[in-house]
């Protein structure tokens, strides 16, 4: 057996005494060592945050399970993801329906047949077609602002869209890829349904219980940074699956990637309503927040109290937390000379939305270590092939 090294913290480290050590106790790094662990390997989380969960964790105040890193709304069609995050949690029929706030009146999202309605008062699909078509860009858009003018003309860009984006991203619409809008749905329907997947929910008892339940049998370790100590860490199992940013993987040598951060206020008050619905986006610059999220609407949790969070976008510092990577060309191609180093590094693995520098989803973050796990397994099962 290999010696062991007690490092006087209760833990008797063996060398290689895992077959994977799992950087960041996030929704990537939770998932590939609940499949790996399944599938019979030893695997050890560390986090240097003091929680798991990632920015997925919920905390518990008054009875309401607050999502401490913004609203976290599950959505999928894939019904394999669906299958497994229902191993850990139960989840409710919440359907996301987001008010928007711009000037002084409340609009629907997405873009539908509602909103429609409340902006130019018409009733029918071909009347809002008409009023698309009438002031859409026409061409093939190059950003943001043009992806948006092309899909839903100039009266919604500039009151839903517009100053929202620019103050999420903190540069303007037209210095923005055009995918960031298609997220989100278009549809001539009265349908406020912000997602167009065959399942959506909330889990019941909060984010952090689902993991709990996931994280069952496997050993995490909080408030460790994996960066102070790699060799060390490293040398404790046979492969590294790396989830934090992957620029400061490589001490950012070949330059740095920009992140978007958020600044989250969380008030309580002492009465049960404050907003009547989850989520409530500001579009316009009267104020600095993008969104309001009044938690105990996604659970119906019943209180006296209710918590309500601001969310405010902001740059990213080296002491803040990076939630979004930026896309524009120069990132992508720095993000790319990383990516290609990393795959000179067969010990390790990068996964998650910082180490791929993607905007991805909670079911899209799920997919990915599903599937990098499932080629770790065919790798494992190739026969060696001796000359
Ligand atoms: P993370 O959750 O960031 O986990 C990475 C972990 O690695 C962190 O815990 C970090 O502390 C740890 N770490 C990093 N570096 C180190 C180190 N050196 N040592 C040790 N640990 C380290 N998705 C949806 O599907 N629906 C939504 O409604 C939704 N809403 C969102 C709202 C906001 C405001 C944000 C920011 C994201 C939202 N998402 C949503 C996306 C969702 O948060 C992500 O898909 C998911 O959390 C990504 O998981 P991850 O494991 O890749 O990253
Ligand atoms: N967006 C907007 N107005 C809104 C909501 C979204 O302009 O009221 C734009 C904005 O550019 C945002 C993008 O659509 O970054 C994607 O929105 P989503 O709600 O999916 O963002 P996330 O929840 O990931 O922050």
């Amino acid at each position: 057996m290999d010696s062991q090294r007690d490092r006087g913290d209760g833990h008797a480290d063996a060398a290689q005494a895992y077959d994977y050590l799992i950087v960041g106790c996030g929704l990537y790094g939770a998932s590939f060592a609940r499949l790996a662990t399944d599938a019979g390997f030893r695997c050890l989380i560390i986090d240097k945050r003091p929680h798991i969960g990632g920015n997925c964790h919920t905390e518990n105040r008054h009875g309401i399970n607050v999502h401490s890193y913004g609203a976290h709304i599950f959505h999928t069609s894939n019904k394999v993801v669906w299958d497994f995050v229902h191993r850990f949690a139960d989840f409710n029929n919440y359907v996301n329906s987001p008010k928007a706030f711009s000037g002084d009146r409340l609009y629907s999202l997405p873009f539908n047949m509602n909103t429609f309605y409340e902006l130019w008062q018409v009733h029918t699909p071909d009347q809002a077609r008409e009023r698309i078509e009438s002031q859409r860009f026409r061409g093939e858009p190059a950003n943001l602002e043009e992806q948006a003018l092309s899909l839903v003309g100039t009266d919604i860009y500039t009151t839903l869209i517009r100053d929202y984006t620019q103050k999420q991203w903190g540069r303007h619409p037209r210095e923005l890829p055009a995918f960031i809008i298609k997220r989100l749905p278009l549809r001539f329907t009265f349908n406020n349904n912000y997602f167009n997947d065959r399942y959506q929910g909330i889990p019941i008892g909060g984010y952090t219980q689902l993991f709990s339940r996931m994280l069952e049998g496997i050993e995490v370790r909080l408030n460790t940074d994996y960066l102070e100590q790699r060799n060390y860490f490293d040398s404790l199992a046979g492969k590294t699956v790396y989830t934090g940013c992957i620029d400061e993987f490589f001490g950012h040598d070949d330059g740095r990637l920009e992140y978007r951060s958020l600044r989250f206020e969380h008030a309580l008050f002492d009465y049960p309503n404050h907003q009547g619905n989850a989520v409530i986006n500001y579009c316009d610059n009267s104020v600095p927040h993008t969104r309001t999220i009044e938690h105990k609407h996604f659970e119906n949790s019943q209180s006296d109290y209710t918590v309500v969070t601001h969310e405010y976008p902001q740059d990213c510092d080296s002491d803040r937390i990076p939630y979004y990577p930026v896309n524009s060309e120069q990132n992508q191609n720095t993000y790319a000379r990383y990516r290609d180093r990393a795959a000179q590094l067969p010990s390790h693995i990068f996964g998650g939305r910082l180490s791929e520098y993607k905007y991805m989803d909670m079911h899209v973050v799920i997919e990915s270590a599903m599937n990098r796990f499932r080629s770790e397994q065919k790798q494992a099962d190739s026969p060696v092939l001796v000359s």
